[in-house]
């Protein structure tokens, strides 16, 4: 994968429209539509797809995965409701997108990719090593979280989960919060969006919002 790491004015316009179209939408946190008309989505992406990086649609990135569609990580981070400082998990970083948008909202980010040809890639060729040193790659499974660095204020995954894996739970702050897709049930080919609250160790709130679609968050990682 190669970006092209100019941004013009075409690519700032195009952005811009992006922005309004989530806004039409009915993204409404300011934050979250300031920081996507921030950062350049098509430096995540492949000079192939440079300026159709700010169409409505998700796009292929290396390993068969995806960055996921603009109105899916709007819809996400919105729901994590990001404050200054939180510390912050994420399961799948795939292209680095989301985690930049996390790292602009100024959260502590812990990103996880399961992929070793994609996470390689991705560390390599991060184009904001400078502005956003509050990014932290790993390489592992997503199901274990990182006990290490828990407990987190905020959890997202961005992969399709088939189950809420207990282990994340395990790592939430008291009072935090976990935005997940799970699998509709019989059906793996979409999720419903769901927000969980640890009220307190052992106590649970769920809210289920809308439909999306994901790759599967799968079990144990791919060395090559
Ligand atoms: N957030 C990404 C898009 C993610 S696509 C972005 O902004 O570009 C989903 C990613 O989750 C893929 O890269 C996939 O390899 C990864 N994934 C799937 N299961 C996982 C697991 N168990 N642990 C870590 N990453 C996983």
């Amino acid at each position: 994968m190669r970006a092209n790491l100019e941004d013009t004015f075409r690519h700032k316009g195009l952005r811009k429209e992006m922005v309004d179209t989530l806004k039409k939408k009915g993204i409404t946190s300011d934050k979250v539509l300031q920081v996507m008309n921030e950062i350049p989505r098509h430096y995540f992406l492949d000079t192939a797809y440079d300026i159709y990086a700010y169409e409505q649609r998700a796009f292929p990135i290396t390993a068969d995965q995806t960055l996921s569609h603009p109105y899916t990580v709007a819809y996400q981070t919105q729901l994590l409701d990001i404050q200054p400082f939180n510390k912050v998990l994420e399961i799948g970083t795939g292209s680095g997108y989301q985690a930049t948008v996390l790292a602009g909202l100024k959260a502590f980010v812990y990103t996880i990719e399961r992929q070793k040809e994609l996470y390689d890639e991705t560390i390599k060729q991060f184009p904001f090593k400078a502005k956003y040193p509050n990014i932290k790659f790993f390489f592992g499974d997503g199901f274990k979280g990182l006990p290490t660095f828990a407990p987190f204020d905020k959890i997202i995954i961005t992969a399709a989960a088939p189950i809420v894996p207990t282990d994340l739970l395990d790592q939430l702050k008291s009072g935090g919060q976990m935005v997940i897709p799970v699998n509709v049930e019989n059906d793996n080919s979409k999720q419903l969006m769901k927000r969980i609250t640890k009220v307190d160790e052992g106590l649970f709130d769920e809210e289920i919002f809308g439909e999306f679609q994901f790759v599967p968050m799968l079990t144990g990682v791919n060395k090559t």
